[in-house]
């Protein structure tokens, strides 16, 4: 049964981050302090390297190292909040053998994130894709989708969270300081949150 590979997934998120790196620090260096796209990309390629240290042996400990790297080499929110969703996702990854464990993880990451940084829905962070993520991750596996499919419509489902961002009000984080300044600008954190969720469609294996 196909099920996303967390070493892939991991490995894939740090590839779009790459990629997207200049359009994370724009759209941070808009309503924040312009380093998302770095702090991104230099937690994620120091997770790589330590995946390419030593390979682990289960998906959890593949999330576990992934989490602790980014919690130790992001200075920014993104760090701790990521690395938060990496912890409580190895925490809930059971055998991680079927599409239902990773939607059950990504629902523990999320909340792992909301506990953490007290981000409601609406309040323009990256809980406003990972939320939408979840819940069609959920509905997809729950109405019987194949890996896939839930896949698909969870990265719809995020991109269009990552949209809704930027009519929005910044209510937490450095965005929260512009007021009303910060609408009309999309979060840079719902923007690498949609991407997480993209890479997991390419690491299904
Ligand atoms: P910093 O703001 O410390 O420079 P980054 O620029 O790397 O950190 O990350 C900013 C992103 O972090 C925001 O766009 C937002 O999505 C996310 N973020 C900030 N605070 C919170 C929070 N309390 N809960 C959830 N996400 C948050
Ligand atoms: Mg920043
Ligand atoms: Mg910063």
């Amino acid at each position: 049964m196909a099920t996303v590979d967390t070493t892939e997934w991991v490995r894939d998120f740090a590839a779009l981050v790459d990629e997207h790196a200049e359009e994370l620090t724009a759209l941070d260096a808009a309503i924040g302090d312009a380093d998302h796209g770095a702090n991104m990309r230099r937690g994620m390629a120091a997770a790589v390297a330590a995946l390419d240290d030593s390979a682990p042996a289960t998906a959890a400990e593949t999330a576990k190292r992934t989490a602790m790297v980014l919690i130790r080499t992001i200075g920014g929110a993104s760090g701790p909040l990521f690395g938060t969703f990496f912890l409580r996702f190895a925490a809930a990854i059971d055998s991680g053998s079927d599409i239902g464990d990773f939607a059950r993880a990504f629902r523990a990451g999320l909340e792992g994130v909301i506990a953490r940084g007290k981000a409601e829905p609406g309040d323009k962070t990256m809980v406003d894709a990972l939320g939408p993520a979840a819940a069609a991750l959920d509905k997809a596996v729950a109405g019987g989708a194949d890996a896939a499919a839930a896949l698909a419509a969870a990265a719809a489902a995020a991109d269009a969270g990552r949209d809704a961002t930027t009519p929005l009000v910044a209510r937490k984080g450095r965005a929260s300081y512009l007021g009303e300044r910060s609408a009309g600008h999309q979060d840079p954190g719902a923007t690498s949150a949609a991407l997480l969720v993209r890479a997991a469609r390419s690491a299904l294996r």
